[in-house]
């Protein structure tokens, strides 16, 4: 089997990297361990993704925004940060962007759902499913091999791997990461609550845990709760009625009586920096290059940012007649992306270490830093830079 580019992972940022190359010669497989009926049909995974305006745009460029119907996509119309118990708040408003939303939410499966409609279309993009990438070698100068758990084997010009932040192809190619273990665990799922949200998500960073709601369609807010692992196995297990008060509780009552929908998702929190995005007829994009701490919603919009350079930069490439696994092509990624993706990783840690840490200078820093950031124009128009 022989393309031009081979993507290991069907994840949404797999997915929206091959639709970029519709209208193209070129011939693209996505290799996928999942089965066809998964892909198609995403399960809930509790995850609701914020995405920018930006993130929006490249999804109508490639041809997916438009066919998931309005009803499903919510607005954010403003965004709260509020610090420990006090009532003070730092906010982001649409105005400020001169917008009429700060961003969207939407449903990962939904997303995922739409992404896979779009790449079902294209006739250059072939879908390898239920089988895992088990082996790469890039020793070959002309091509990139990958072999495959059912014994097949892929020769392409480039191997892209979207195989999540654990990323396994990364670790075959020998690229380690700099990793960030929080020993924390975020609880998310779908609560209904009597109070509106009026389309505002906030963030309420208590010393313990953190609590966050993004606003969906209706009165149902995705809920986000950043506890320790043992608050978390607990919160876990609870029966939803007594999930239902200690959310409430949570919430000092602001949002009413509140009640879960579905089940409730767990996710380790570890964060992930990949050292080099690109090898000999390689390279890494989506959570396998960064694996974003999810507070400030910033992993699959990164994600799209990536992958908008790749695909311009391979584009470049074989306008100019150049190979696109060469170097020279793929370092140009490698630059950009740093230049994105460090400045975002290292102020979310640190929010993230600031905003958990419940010692006397933090929590004097943690009041301190809202305020600068709400009355100092150019630190909030950094802020508010991401989300255009
Ligand atoms: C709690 C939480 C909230 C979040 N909220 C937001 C948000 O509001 N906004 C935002 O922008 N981002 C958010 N994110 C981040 C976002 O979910 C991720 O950035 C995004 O899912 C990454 O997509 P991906 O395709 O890179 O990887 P993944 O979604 O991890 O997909 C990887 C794919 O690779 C496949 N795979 C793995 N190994 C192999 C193999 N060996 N062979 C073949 N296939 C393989 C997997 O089956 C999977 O389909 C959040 C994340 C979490 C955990």
């Amino acid at each position: 089997m022989i393309f031009d580019i081979a993507v290991i992972g069907a994840g949404p940022v797999g997915i929206a990297f091959a639709c970029g190359f519709a209208n193209t010669n070129l011939k693209v497989v996505i290799v996928e361990k999942q089965t066809k009926k998964i892909i198609e049909n995403p399960k809930i995974d509790g995850l609701e993704i914020a995405l920018t305006h930006h993130s929006a745009n490249i999804l109508k460029e490639l041809d997916v925004w438009d066919h998931i119907p309005a009803k499903l996509i919510s607005v954010i119309k403003e965004a709260r940060v509020l610090n420990g118990s006090s009532k003070y708040f730092l906010d982001f408003k649409h105005r400020q962007i001169q917008k009429e939303c700060l961003g969207y939410l939407i449903p990962n499966n939904l997303l995922k759902k739409y992404l896979y409609k779009r790449l079902k279309k294209l006739t250059n993009v072939t879908l390898v499913n239920g089988v895992n990438c088990t082996s790469i070698n890039t020793n070959n100068k002309e091509y990139s091999s990958i072999q495959l758990s059912n014994e097949k084997k892929i020769k392409a010009s480039l191997v892209v791997a979207s195989d999540s932040r654990f990323s396994k192809a990364r670790s075959m190619m020998g690229i380690s990461t700099f990793t960030h273990d929080f020993d924390k665990n975020m609880i998310v799922c779908r609560m209904e609550h009597e109070k509106p949200h009026d389309n505002i998500a906030y963030e309420f960073f208590r010393y313990s845990q953190t609590q966050a709601s993004l606003p969906y369609i209706k009165k149902q807010s995705s809920i986000v709760t950043t506890v320790t692992k043992n608050t978390s196995s607990t919160l876990m297990k609870i029966s939803d009625k007594n999930f239902n008060k200690e959310m409430q509780s949570n919430f000092n009552n602001f949002f009413g009586k509140m009640k879960i929908i579905g089940k409730r998702y767990s996710y380790p929190m570890i964060t992930t920096y990949s050292k080099k995005f690109v090898a000999q007829r390689f390279a890494l994009i989506g959570d396998a290059a960064v694996g974003m701490h999810p507070v400030t919603a910033h992993g699959f919009n990164l994600g799209l940012r990536g992958i908008e350079i790749l695909t311009k930069e391979i584009k470049f490439a074989i306008k100019r007649n150049v190979d696109i696994g060469l170097p020279i092509v793929l370092r140009k990624y490698q630059i950009r992306l740093h230049c994105i993706a460090i400045p975002l990783y290292l102020s979310t840690n640190g929010i993230v270490s600031l905003y958990t840490n419940s010692t006397v200078p933090a929590m004097l820093t943690r009041q301190f830093v809202l305020r600068a950031v709400n009355f100092i124009k150019p630190i909030k128009q950094t802020f508010l830079q991401v989300l255009r």
